[in-house]
């Protein structure tokens, strides 16, 4: 039994915090929010009501946090106090730069440190069967193994130091351009009078095939479990993909990358996000290019 600090026990620490108590670890959690404290407690997290208490003879510190601010707002806090030779795991979607600086924090206080950003969403969090994609020293990946292993169904070591941020922000990108590219594709098909079961079966299994068609497709009817059968119900909302396309164009300025369908893509969420729909999932935004929203 490893015991474990949580910081951040939301919509996906929370359950990623449980999954760890379940599998037999002492979990000691912190949120700044009550309700997220309640309801971690009734997961048999033991909840403390200050960070620097939950860290206190942890030999793992998990954080799972809105941003790289919060992230490193607590690292200055914690860092100092906890005990050398643990662990920090970060599975929060944080901007590349954070992340390093967030390394160079642990690595000054003799603790190892992984990035670790996930893929999978609340339902990955709650089945234990997240995507995790880590950047650090392969000690660091190696001791937290046995950890991203209940939490999740697949870890990737991607490289060193922020290299999880980076292939995190990558993949976004590459998700939040082609649902655009395909739902531009369903709206044109629809006004040439083609059916959308149609230009699945056909694009599915041609040269155009790709997870936002195949697995998520942005229409209602060819992929039952798509959030276009449950009216945009997220899924991952669109205010999620906006922020991880803002980072991945922080991340293009900050080292000259031309990514121009990355930044036509972050306008477009932009302004889907701006007229109210940051709550409904990012593959309504095929309305929006419709002109219906
Ligand atoms: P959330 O807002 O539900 O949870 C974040 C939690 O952090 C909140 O409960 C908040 O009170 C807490 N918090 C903020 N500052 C804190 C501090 N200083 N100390 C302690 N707690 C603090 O967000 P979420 O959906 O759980 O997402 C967490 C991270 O995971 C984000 O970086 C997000 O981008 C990423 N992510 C989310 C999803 C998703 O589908 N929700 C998927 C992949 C990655």
């Amino acid at each position: 039994m490893t015991t474990i600090a949580f910081i951040g026990l939301g919509n996906m620490g929370g359950p990623m915090a449980a999954n760890l108590v379940k599998a037999g670890h002492m979990v000691k959690g912190f949120d700044l929010s009550e309700a997220a404290l309640e309801t971690a407690a009734a997961n048999g997290i033991e909840c403390k009501s200050a960070v620097e208490t939950a860290v206190q003879d942890a030999e793992v510190i998990v954080t799972m946090l809105p941003s790289g601010k919060h992230l490193l707002a607590v690292y200055n806090q914690v860092v100092p106090l906890i005990s050398t030779g643990a662990l920090l795991i970060d599975s929060s979607t944080v901007d590349v730069a954070s992340a390093r600086e967030a390394h160079d924090l642990a690595a000054q206080a003799g603790l190892k440190s992984l990035d670790a950003p996930v893929s999978g969403g609340v339902g990955g969090a709650a089945a234990g069967t997240l995507t995790f994609m880590a950047g650090g020293s392969d000690e660091a990946f190696a001791s937290a193994l046995p950890y991203l292993e209940i939490m999740g169904g697949k870890q990737v070591h991607c490289g060193d130091n922020g290299a999880g941020q980076a292939a995190k922000i990558c993949n976004n990108m590459i998700l939040g351009i082609s649902m655009i590219g395909v739902g531009e594709a369903f709206n044109l098909a629809e006004k040439l009078g083609l059916s959308h079961q149609a230009l699945f079966d056909v694009a599915s299994t041609s040269s155009g095939q790709c997870w936002s068609i195949n697995s998520y497709c942005p229409v209602p009817g060819p992929v039952p479990t798509s959030p276009a059968n449950n009216d945009y119900k997220p899924g991952f909302a669109t205010a999620l993909m906006l922020k991880d396309l803002k980072l991945a164009q922080e991340a293009a300025a900050s080292v000259g990358a031309n990514t121009p369908l990355g930044a036509q893509a972050t306008q477009l969420y932009g302004l889907f996000d701006a007229a109210g729909q940051g709550g409904v999932d990012f593959s309504g935004i095929i309305n929006m290019l419709k002109g219906d929203e």
